[in-house]
């Protein structure tokens, strides 16, 4: 079969012929419906040396997976062939007491996962692929009916990180709150939806594209602002000069970080999600009184479910942009140049 794999740090990964994977006991291979390309893997292809984490090239990319059970190994009970699943894409250990919790992002006992901290496409074999081996049917969510895995694919990480970020501040987004949704891509675009379908708040979208402000329209954002270094006032003018009582950055550069805490209520929290890397200084004074600064990983396999429950009742859609198996380096080159609209879903 084929396979987009990354073959060394720092380097474009190259589609090549490797074997199709056999099921050993309690594991499942599917077949692939649909493979979200994130922006993570392209920090993988780019920015990562050897040591830095505790697993390494050679594997195939793809951590956002959806398709259908193509065989099971010995003792797989919950799942069989021809079964539409997601994959919930953190592989924890299973036992400890978060991966019982279904919060397997935050396995306290990574020496017991199938790779320590990774998953498919994270160390081990992922699914721009043809097939992909997933070593328990623990980590498979069956799909709702009317979900097709190309659709589901993306809902996977570009879903689930957005929906636990927002899930963690519902407290604060009541029918009179504020939230500012920072960026508004394959994440920030599902946040909006995912605020919008969940609570009662009003949604400010911030974005330095037009395209991506027009998107956040149709989504459902209740008012788009450019983003530039009036954003945070603009939102604070908004907001009878309160200021936002949640904002999501989902790009988190300098910049980002210093308008989410500027643009911030008292009381608010600021949830950084994106991971371009940036810093700001965290004193008393930095931003409004009881802030509160978060940052969030992925999401837990019970939100996962709560994810495809509401993409099946058609309140929540990832925007995406279908590649060939034979254009996946494409998808990712055209992700790199910020040229996907929605999510590049890879379909081989
Ligand atoms: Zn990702
Ligand atoms: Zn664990």
């Amino acid at each position: 079969m084929r396979a987009l794999r990354l073959l060394n740090w720092k380097s474009e990964p190259e589609l090549v012929e490797v074997p199709k994977p056999v099921p050993g006991p309690g594991q499942v291979v599917i077949r692939i419906g649909g493979a979200g390309a994130c922006h993570s893997d392209l920090h993988l292809m780019h920015d990562f040396t050897a040591g830095a984490l505790p697993w390494g090239p050679p594997f195939t990319l793809g951590h956002e997976n959806a398709g259908w059970v193509d065989s099971v190994g010995a003792g797989v009970t919950q799942v069989k062939e021809g079964d539409a699943v997601a994959v919930y894409g953190p592989w924890g250990c299973g036992v400890c007491s978060r991966c019982r919790l279904g919060i397997e992002t935050l396995c306290e006992n990574p020496l017991g996962a199938p790779i320590p901290g990774g998953g498919g496409g994270l160390g081990l074999d992922g699914g721009v692929a043809e097939y992909m081996l997933v070593p328990s049917e623990r980590f498979l969510v069956p799909l709702p009916h009317n979900l097709d895995p190309l659709v589901a694919a993306p809902l996977t990480d570009a879903g689930l990180t957005p929906y636990h970020a927002v899930r963690r501040s519902w407290a604060k987004m009541g029918p009179e709150a504020t939230v500012a949704v920072i960026g508004v891509g394959g994440l920030g675009h599902m946040a909006i939806q995912i605020v919008k379908a969940t609570t009662a708040a009003r949604v400010i979208a911030v974005d330095s594209k037009v395209a991506a402000l027009a998107l956040a329209l149709e989504v459902g954002a209740d008012e788009t602002l450019e983003s530039n270094d009036q954003t945070a006032l603009k939102i604070r003018e908004m907001t009878s000069g309160h200021g936002a009582d949640v904002v999501l950055d989902f790009v988190g550069s300098e910049p980002t970080l210093k308008m989410a805490l500027a643009a911030a209520r008292t009381l608010g929290d600021v949830t950084l999600v994106g991971i371009a890397g940036g810093a700001v200084p965290f004193s008393f004074f930095s931003q409004g009184y009881e802030v509160s600064l978060q940052t969030t990983y992925w999401g837990s396999k019970p939100e996962l479910e709560e994810v495809l429950n509401l993409a099946s009742r058609g309140l929540i859609h990832a925007e995406h942009t279908r590649y060939s198996l034979a254009d996946a380096a494409e998808a990712y080159v055209d992700l790199a140049a910020g040229r996907v609209v929605g999510r590049a879903v890879i379909v081989p």
